[in-house]
């Protein structure tokens, strides 16, 4: 333990992306490295789709937000530790002792 004080932030909205997923992939990419070959072949399907359809009425696109617990001093994803004598609970990364949880900060909601 280290003697700052930390909060937890919970729910930050740590991540935001655009998902695309695939349709059901071949039979074969049944390893990392088929899916990754099998993956490539279909985004190349899908550049060639929006070469051709400039419209993009695509279906299937979405936004992906991540969520996190975070420790307001290090930033790190919230991970308790307690203290085997004083029952404090503390950060498992930066080790400041938790002083009180707060609400969501910054959460969008999607
Ligand atoms: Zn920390």
């Amino acid at each position: 333990m280290s003697d700052k004080k930390c909060t937890v932030r919970r729910n930050v909205l740590v991540e935001a992306r655009v998902v695309l997923d695939p349709p059901d992939l071949p039979y074969w990419a049944n390893t990392p490295e088929r899916r990754m070959e099998a993956l490539k072949d279909w985004v190349k399907e899908v550049q060639d789709f929006y070469r051709d359809h400039r419209s993009r009425d695509m279906d299937g696109l979405d936004v992906e937000a991540e969520y996190k617990d975070l420790c307001s001093v290090c930033g790190q994803e919230w991970e308790a530790a307690e203290d085997d004598e004083t029952k404090e609970t503390y950060c498992a990364y930066c080790g400041a002792t938790l002083e009180a949880e707060t609400k969501s900060v910054g959460d969008v909601k999607l």
